[in-house]
């Protein structure tokens, strides 16, 4: 049978292929720690659940307009004016199933093949998969631990050109947690001006800043007409399962995106909306006492990777990744790569991460190695981690033997 070429240039989420690994592996009965998904480990805050069950019994099981209840996508041209400085109008807002169509639909409408398309590597997959998809160009912008994880603004100036259709942001970022300083946000607005480019701003982990403020580029002038802002519920309110994502965009855009909604989910669920509103609405403290559970966690696995032998780790401004430079790691375990020692320490020692492959293709001239961990994780579990990998990072023989066996 044939299958369309298009099918054979979609990528993938890896982490995904990971927690099926690791799934497998605890009904074996093995015992798996696991950084490897980038998800929080909380329950959604109650007043959302009680919300949702409410509108179940008041009734909320039909079709709403494509781009989302009015009500809700009032609440959040709100929220999102309130935090970023912006004067969106509900108009411009579309309620999605989860933030990824947006990042689908928002490049399905704004790039064509052949255009160039600029975007954060390493970086979250879903954006390299949907250009490769599409037939457009990828342009890898590197993150640079010399830039705590940041681009360097003179590589970026020689990368955009006329060419240049999109520019994807993702501050924080997964998954190194780096978050883009205000001064390159200005300079990538300067140049959007200048090469009449469009922006698609990831700020899925805007809630999650722990050094310094939130800074999104729509705060430029000119930018709100030039830049799609990608949010949602997944991270901030520990909502991943039950799909809640909202894009703000010119109101011409968002029309379109709502005719891909119409085509492809008709709407998103009625009761998640309404449950995403009392997210928003109401109480704030769940998600802020997440927020200072993560903080605290961030700066216990920075300082637990740090005390290990061979793992370098900066100390990442926001969201809940730390992504340490583990070169001197698979030197002293004679392991080639970042995706040797994600296997070395699932399989032996019962730690889930993820290497550099998981985040887009390297570039020719990367010569570190980084693995993510995702600390949303209690504090036991990530003892624990610390633990096994202390132990498994200092036995070069068994790395040796491991590596040997996987031929
Ligand atoms: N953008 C980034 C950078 C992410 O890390 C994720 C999820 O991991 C998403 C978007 C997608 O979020 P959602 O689960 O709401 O679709």
């Amino acid at each position: 049978m044939k299958y369309s070429k298009r099918m054979s240039c979609l990528g993938t989420e890896t982490a995904f292929e990971v927690l099926a690994q690791v799934n497998a592996l605890k009904a074996e009965g093995r015992d798996i720690v696991s950084f490897s998904i980038g998800e929080p480990d909380f329950d959604t805050p109650e007043n959302i659940r009680e919300a949702a069950k409410k509108a179940l019994d008041e009734g909320y099981t039909h079709y709403t307009p494509s781009a989302g209840m009015q009500d809700l996508r009032e609440v959040l041209a709100r929220e999102v004016n309130r935090t970023r400085g912006t004067s969106y109008a509900p108009e411009n807002v579309v309620v999605t199933p989860g933030a990824k169509p947006v990042m689908f639909f928002g490049i399905l409408a704004l790039v064509d093949e052949g255009d160039e398309v600029i975007y954060p590597n390493p970086g979250f997959p879903i954006y390299e998969s949907m250009i490769d998809f599409i037939g457009a160009k990828p342009v890898p912008l590197p993150l640079e631990e010399a830039h705590a994880f940041s681009f360097d603004v003179e590589k970026l100036e020689a990368l955009v050109s006329p060419r240049t259709q999109l520019l994807i942001i993702n501050s924080p970022q997964n998954p190194t947690g780096g978050v883009v300083p205000k001064e390159s946000l200005q300079r990538v607005a300067e140049l959007a001006e200048e090469f009449d480019f469009w922006v698609l701003s990831d700020e899925i982990y805007s809630r999650l800043v722990y050094d310094g403020m939130f800074q999104s580029i729509t705060q430029f002038d000119g930018m709100k007409e030039r830049t799609v802002i990608l949010d949602g519920h997944s991270k901030t309110f520990a909502m991943t399962g039950w799909r809640l994502g909202y894009g703000l965009m010119p109101v011409k855009l968002a029309e379109g995106v709502a005719r891909l909604m119409t085509n492809c989910n008709s709407c998103t669920a009625a009761f998640t909306q309404v449950a995403g509103k009392e997210a928003i609405t109401g109480p704030q403290d769940d998600a802020e006492g997440m927020k200072q559970t993560f903080h605290e966690r961030r700066d216990l696995i920075v300082e637990g990777l740090n005390a290990i032998d061979g793992f370098n780790c900066l100390k990442p401004a926001g969201a809940f990744y730390v992504w340490p430079n583990v070169t001197e790691v698979c030197a002293n375990l004679g392991l080639p790569d970042s995706k040797a020692l994600q296997e070395y320490l699932l399989f032996e020692a019962g730690v889930a991460v993820l290497g550099r492959q998981c985040f887009g293709r390297r570039a020719d001239n990367e010569d570190q190695e980084y693995v993510r961990f995702s600390y949303a994780a209690s504090t036991e579990m990530i003892n624990e981690g610390l633990r096994r990998i202390e132990e498994a990072g200092a036995d070069r023989e068994r790395a040796e033997r491991f590596w040997k066996s996987q031929g």
